[in-house]
């Protein structure tokens, strides 16, 4: 067995335990015991370094658990701090050195961690120097991304995922964004859940209006229509609630009253833009190019407005729908199209659909839920 030498500590804005993707965004120094100075001799040609330090607050682990994504890994396949030999190893951009003091970007370490050794990184040695391996046969967690993204409160790489279905940048669908961010950290915060949503249920959204917001909240949430993981109230709210089964409190954001009379003042020519082109319906061949470009001014420069002065978050109370049932498929008796059997249509000993059946059926468009 040997023996680790603790030979500095850090000494970081994070007092305790923040998400490593927020704390990597952050500037840090390594104080390094005055005796071991000279070993630093040199360091300072080498733009990144690694660090070797101790989880000094893990307790206890296990051998098998939730990764970021949500998705169980065995320890030694996730960065977890919570193992056998707590130690953590994390590449950092080296700022500078003066004497026995480190100063880098990117560590992931709270302050008061020890530190037992330092090593440049060298490209030679840490990486394998083969070809990575062609993406699409890798199967990335689809959405480990977008995930990375929320968790550092990225909200502009956010938005610009969600313009990749939206298909164009505007506040309605920045304000999705930034609801859906702010939303899904405090869900996952402080509970050591750190399962986000997969599609799969686990996260539910009600959305109470079918326009722009919501895309930037099926993207950022990955609650979609498909998946059953949105919902939705026909009310016209610009709100949503974001909930976890097996979590009886969840949060509803609504818009405040105030909201466009802020998004107006800074950024007027937009809402005179927009006023044309898209209430009016009379705007110029330039005025729509000009609306694109003031719209995504508008929607970018959301980001940089206070939450709150916007928005309004309230804890609240719901009752969880039940995981959507699977339906079987039947074959309409008229044009033998498949069907789900819960939609289909009984007459006369045969099942129709409800085109073919004559029953009215409810469409979802522009307007909301119509009959
Ligand atoms: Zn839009
Ligand atoms: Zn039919």
């Amino acid at each position: 067995m040997i023996t680790l030498k603790q030979i500095g500590k850090v000494e970081s804005n994070f007092k305790e335990k923040e998400d490593p993707f927020v704390m990597r965004k952050q500037v840090s120094r390594i104080i390094l015991e005055i005796d071991y100075t000279e070993g630093l001799y040199r360091l300072s040609e080498v733009p990144y370094i690694q660090v070797i330090f101790g989880f000094h607050l893990s307790d206890g682990y296990s051998l098998k658990g939730p990764v970021y994504t949500g998705e169980t890994r065995g320890v030694f396949a996730s960065r977890s701090p919570n193992r056998p030999s707590p130690l953590g190893v994390t590449t950092v951009k080296l700022i500078g050195i003066e004497n026995n003091i480190l100063t880098v970007s990117g560590l992931d370490a709270v302050d008061g961690t020890p530190v037992y050794d330092i090593k440049p990184y060298a490209s030679v040695f840490d990486e394998t120097g083969e070809e990575p391996p062609e993406k699409e046969w890798t199967f990335p967690d689809p959405r480990s991304e977008i995930i990375r993204f929320v968790r550092a409160e990225d909200i502009k790489a956010c938005l610009l995922k969600a313009g990749t279905i939206h298909g164009h940048f505007c506040p309605g669908l920045a304000s999705g964004v930034y609801v859906s961010v702010m939303a899904m950290k405090k869900l996952y915060s402080g509970n050591g859940n750190r399962t986000c949503s997969d599609g799969m249920e686990k996260m539910i959204v009600i959305t109470e209006t079918n326009n722009c917001f919501s895309d930037g909240i099926q993207v950022v949430t990955g609650c979609t229509f498909g998946n059953n993981g949105l919902i939705f109230y026909d009310i016209g709210k610009t709100a949503a609630t974001f909930l976890i089964r097996g979590k009886d409190t969840g949060f509803r954001i609504r818009m405040k009253p105030d909201f466009h009379t802020i998004l107006e003042e800074k950024h007027p020519e937009f809402s005179r833009l927009f006023q044309r082109v898209v209430r009016e319906r009379a705007g110029t061949e330039e005025d729509i190019a000009a609306f694109k470009i003031k719209g995504r001014e508008a929607c970018f420069g959301l980001l940089s407005i206070p939450f709150d002065s916007l928005f309004e978050c309230k804890e609240v109370k719901t009752m969880l729908p039940s995981y959507a049932p699977i339906f079987d498929n039947v074959i309409c008796y008229r044009c033998r199209e498949q069907l789900m059997e819960s939609k289909a249509v009984r007459k006369n000993g045969e099942i129709f659909c409800k085109q073919c059946g004559g029953s009215g059926f409810s469409r979802l468009t522009g307007e909301g839920i119509i009959q």
